[in-house]
């Protein structure tokens, strides 16, 4: 369980001030042009050597990827895009970060942005989020009076200014490149990679897309140096994370916690275990609603890191831990999320338009047993050929909870479509 000391969002749940003069008592801004001294290069070794990967869900090197800006800045503007669009089902994390600590996603936008030589920062966030959005504004209006954002922030000599931009609601304005597509004012669709955004990116310029809480840990780790986070999880998956404990557990929340922590332990310590215990827990979604569903017998022992849900064949996604419990009616569950990548897709490459409108509606039937049993291997095949096959992730994900419920809970679906046919187990008619 994670030491208080190492905690990094000391203000998670809002009972201190998240103001500057509050942020500041927390250690925020402290000693900032120091670390700016520390130059382009010591900042990103620094973040290389924590290992911290990206917490948005796809889990790729965080000062890797600041590397990949070019180190002249010529004549083309960088930019820092920050990916506050937080549309995951049961993600939540990206939202308290904002209203309860927005200082360190500020301080962070500069470092991060000196780091990568940008002199501007822009936070989409999702248009939803109305109060989070103020408290944005509002701290960066304090830290701009402070001297701590614009012209020579923290007397760096650096300029720098950061910008709040409110998304319209689109799940899909979450995939980088669509967010960047909105931010042009454009329509919010994914564009093709490569070019990657960190060669043509916002307005065709070199541009860096991180997630809300990859950039808010920077600061710290800067602060207490790369050793220490990297000495915290586990090998290749070091550091916290905050978490996202929803569904039936009896305390719902969001905790930050070591990456590695086992499952079981993450739900019983903080979200006050399983509603009706341990042996009432049906399954799990461990990293939000694009990761396959875990059956009770791998909830038991699995860790809560990017590697070890992978070799589980799921993933840690946006660490959104969705609990259920055997009153759940999981094929429906999956169904729901099925009609989610339906209703959310772009509509711009045929496997995911066709295919997702598709697999929602094999998903109804089979809530009700309205199917033949071959159909669900069809099923299976589809979502073949739909991941891996698109423009973005998102054809993936609405495939691989699908899949998951098939390799797991494959005698769910067809005890209902033998019970619909009076129980003869037959097939196709
Ligand atoms: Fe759009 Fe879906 Fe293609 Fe992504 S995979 S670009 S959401 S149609």
């Amino acid at each position: 369980m994670l030491n208080d000391k190492d905690r990094i969002f000391t203000n998670l749940y809002g009972f201190q001030d998240w103001r500057l003069a509050g942020a500041r008592k927390r250690g925020d801004w402290d000693g900032t042009g120091a670390i700016l001294a520390k130059g382009r290069d010591g900042i990103i070794n620094e973040m290389k050597a924590s290992g911290l990967r990206g917490r948005g869900g796809a889990g790729f090197p965080t000062g890797l990827k600041w590397s990949f800006m070019p180190k002249d800045i010529g004549e083309r503007p960088h930019y820092l895009v920050v990916n506050a669009d937080e549309g995951e089902p049961g993600t939540c994390k990206d939202r308290d970060m904002m209203r309860f600590d927005p200082h360190k996603l500020i301080e962070g936008c500069l470092i991060a942005g000196f780091a990568m030589g940008a002199h501007v920062a822009y936070i989409y966030i999702r248009g939803e989020f109305f109060r989070e959005a103020e408290h944005l504004e509002f701290a960066i209006a304090e830290a701009r009076e402070a001297g701590l954002l614009g012209p020579n922030a923290c007397g760096s000599g650096w300029d720098m200014e950061v910008y709040v931009h409110r998304g319209a609601g689109a799940y899909i304005c979450g995939e980088e490149t669509a967010l960047i597509q909105s931010l042009e004012g454009k329509k919010g669709q994914p564009r093709l990679k490569p070019p990657f955004p960190a060669g043509v990116g916002l307005y065709g310029c070199p541009t860096t897309v991180n997630n809300v809480e990859s950039i808010a840990v920077a600061p710290t780790i800067l602060r207490r140096g790369g050793a220490w986070f990297a000495g915290l999880g586990r090998e290749n998956n070091t550091g916290t994370k905050v978490f996202c404990i929803s569904g039936h557990v009896n305390k719902p929340c969001n905790v930050e916690e070591e990456m590695g922590i086992p499952l079981r332990e993450l739900i019983d310590k903080h979200a006050g275990g399983v509603r009706g215990g341990w042996d009432n827990l049906l399954g799990v979604i461990p990293g939000g609603a694009s990761v396959p569903v875990l059956p009770r017998e791998l909830c038991d022992d699995v860790l809560m890191d990017f590697d070890s849900l992978k070799a589980v064949k799921s993933g840690l996604g946006t660490a959104a831990v969705m609990v259920m419990d055997k009153s759940t009616d999981i094929v429906r569950a999956i169904a729901r999320l099925s009609a989610f990548y339906t209703h959310e897709s772009c509509g711009q490459c045929t496997p995911c338009r066709e295919g997702t409108g598709w697999l929602s509606r094999v998903m109804t039937r089979l809530v009700n047993g309205d199917a033949a049993i071959e159909e669900i291997d069809v099923l299976e095949q589809v979502t073949r050929q739909i991941e891996g096959h698109t423009i973005c992730a998102l054809g993936d994900a609405a495939a691989w909870p699908i899949q998951g419920l098939i390799r797991h809970f494959r005698p769910e679906i067809e005890r209902r479509i033998i019970e619909k046919r009076g129980g003869r187990s037959v097939a196709a008619e």
